[in-house]
């Protein structure tokens, strides 16, 4: 039994009539020093020679390029109450997003299509970026991706409806391996409304550009 299963702990703190919802890490923590001796060995093992002077800086570089693709910045979403009763479908379309893939270390690189049907509580449009950056930043599967940030706003707003839509083109296919270079993977995750009413679907499907 661990304590830190899961990297990331939300919980909702009630604050008068807004919510804060706050988001804990537990489990960062990138040792620098560790990670430019791995890189130096890794130079080595790969047949360069670390002590040359082109080299020199390189493995400082890759450690500090690692340890930011593998760190969110802090992120304190609000949610407000929706006042307004705004019951239209809420998107932040082309939300552009770099994480890492697990099995190669390589960078998928796309956007992201966000959306929901409020009921109660309503999100501010730059977080739904921020919260697709929080859960990039670590080493990734999309389909993974995907189903996070879909989850993280179901349990937060607890909307009528949502959608993630993610499309990525993932280093490790484009260079090596099949070299499809350009493809580009679509992964999906709908909820609720967006995923049993028809209308929705078609509607949030369209105004992402990944109807078929
Ligand atoms: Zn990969």
């Amino acid at each position: 039994m661990s304590a830190v299963a899961h990297p990331l702990l939300e919980e909702l703190t009630p604050l008068g009539s807004r919510r804060k919802l706050e988001v804990v890490d537990r489990s960062y923590g990138v040792d620098l020093a560790r990670a430019e001796r791995a890189v130096t060995d890794l130079l080595a093992a790969l047949g360069q020679d670390p002590s040359s002077e082109q080299l020199a800086d390189t493995p400082r570089r890759v450690a500090a390029s690692y340890a930011e693709l593998l760190t969110p910045a802090p992120f304190t979403p609000t949610a407000f109450p929706n006042d307004e009763g705004y019951d239209e479908l809420i998107l932040a379309k082309a939300i552009p997003f770099a994480s890492l893939c697990q099995h190669h270390l390589l960078p998928f690189v796309g956007v992201a299509h966000v959306g929901y049907l409020p009921a109660d509580r309503i999100l501010g449009l730059s977080k739904l970026a921020r919260m697709v950056e929080r859960f990039a930043r670590r080493l990734q599967l999309q389909e993974r991706l995907t189903t996070q940030a879909a989850d993280w706003l179901q349990t937060q707003l607890e909307p009528k409806g949502l959608g993630v839509v993610l499309e990525a083109e993932h280093l490790c296919m484009s260079l090596r391996g099949v070299q499809a270079s350009g493809a580009r993977t679509v992964t999906s995750t709908l909820h609720g409304r967006l995923r049993t009413d028809p209308r929705s679907r078609q509607e949030f499907l369209a105004l992402t550009g990944t109807a078929t």
